[in-house]
């Protein structure tokens, strides 16, 4: 029987041959290959500055770290995400809070955010960051989110570890125009991979400096930055508590071959999702809608079930597409259920849109080696399960 996972990444013969050559040069970590990838990330983006890390966890972590979050701050982020998306604030010794998704676009809802945000200014706890995160590849409202920063003075950083390719407002996710930094995941799943690989762009200069030093143990080889003259050539000096989240040249080759298809990537899949959406149209389903100002890069292809037209629970339907050898996955189990997360007292009913969600999505099969074939599959087996059981 096939077996179709839900995301997978492609490489090429270029991507193994670009690979090779560093193999065999000089510099196998952060080097000019580094530098090519992030330059080229920065010019497809349309921002400043660009700095590789080892994986998206890692520049969340430095992201928080640089906007000065630490002890007694708070960031607020989207409780269907990756735990990396709130973790961060907690690696950074804040604390994270939850702002509901929109029951459209399962991105942060900008309703849900002001009211929170008008009631922790009465409180007095407002939040020191706010990590909108793109789901699916589908950007947040980030207009409406800068408007908010500006008024109640908090850092946005967008983790847009889905959203390499898509546009808002016709710009790039990642040109930093409504926010102050911006995150991508190079996970296999991802839409370009370099094996493991985050990065963080931004415009602001103060930011980059920051992030260069956290990336690498707070060294400093910069005059500049010291604080006495240089004892001679061999001197360094670490000046703040960095860690080693350095990109290796290995992956950053991978990264820079990779980043010459992302149009055809992103291309493609959406040409899958248009398929989906046409042939799915008339299931009971509710199809990934997507608002006005934005393109998805279509990271995940998400559906939701109309329970009450289905006769087979969403356990059923996602039990069932797996027994057909479709890997269907779910994105995700609100963060704030999380055993871990239990401890800090969230209410699951502070988050009704996060939890009908949960209760009726499941990601279909999304990437770009997807045959039709092997999409039709998936679309005759699902409409097999929901029509089959229909009430
Ligand atoms: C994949 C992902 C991350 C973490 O990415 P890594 O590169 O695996 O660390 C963070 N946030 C979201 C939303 C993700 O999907």
């Amino acid at each position: 029987m096939m077996s179709i996972p839900y995301g997978r990444q492609h490489i090429s013969d270029a991507d193994i041959q670009a690979v090779a050559e560093v193999l065999q040069s000089d510099w196998l970590t952060q080097g000019p290959t580094l530098e090519r990838f992030e330059q080229l990330v920065a010019d497809y983006c349309g921002v400043r500055y660009a700095i590789a890390v080892s994986n998206a966890t890692s520049a969340l972590h430095i992201s928080c770290l640089a906007a000065g979050m630490g002890q007694g701050d708070v960031a607020w982020t989207s409780p269907i995400t990756f735990v990396a998306s709130a973790n961060c604030a907690l690696y950074a010794g804040g604390q994270v809070d939850f702002v509901d998704i929109d029951g459209q676009t399962y991105n942060m809802s900008i309703a849900a955010l002001k009211s929170k945000l008008i009631k922790a200014a009465q409180a007095g706890k407002l939040p020191k960051v706010v990590i909108p995160v793109h789901l699916s590849g589908q950007s947040a409202e980030m207009a409406a989110i800068y408007e908010l920063s500006r008024k109640y003075g908090f850092t946005v950083i967008e983790d847009a570890s889905h959203a390499i390719g898509g546009t808002y407002r016709n710009d790039k996710v990642g040109c930093c125009k409504y926010s102050d930094m911006a995150v991508f995941s190079f996970h296999p799943v991802k839409i370009v991979t370099t094996g493991e690989g985050g990065m963080v762009v931004t415009n602001r200069r103060d930011l980059y400096e920051e992030l260069l030093l956290l990336r690498s143990h707070g060294i400093t080889r910069d005059a500049n930055l010291m604080t006495e003259p240089s004892h001679g050539g061999w001197y360094y000096q670490q000046i703040s508590l960095g860690f080693n989240y350095r990109m290796t040249d290995i992956q950053a080759a991978l990264g820079c071959s990779q980043m010459t298809k992302i149009d055809e990537f992103v291309r493609r899949r959406r040409e899958i999702a248009a398929y989906y959406d046409e042939k799915l149209s008339d299931l009971p389903l509710q199809l990934p809608k997507q608002h006005e100002d934005t393109c998805s890069s279509y990271h995940l292809y998400i559906i939701r079930l109309k329970l009450d037209k289905i006769a087979l629970s969403h356990k059923e339907v996602y039990d069932g597409l797996r027994k057909a050898g479709i890997m269907v996955n779910l994105h995700y189990i609100p963060v704030y259920s999380q055993p871990y997360y239990q401890k800090f007292g969230y209410q699951a009913s502070d988050f009704p849109e996060a939890e009908a969600y949960y209760q009726e999505a499941i990601s279909l099969p999304m990437y770009y080696d997807l045959s039709t074939e092997q999409q039709d599959y998936v679309i005759a087996t699902l409409k097999n399960l929901l029509l089959s059981s229909c009430r």
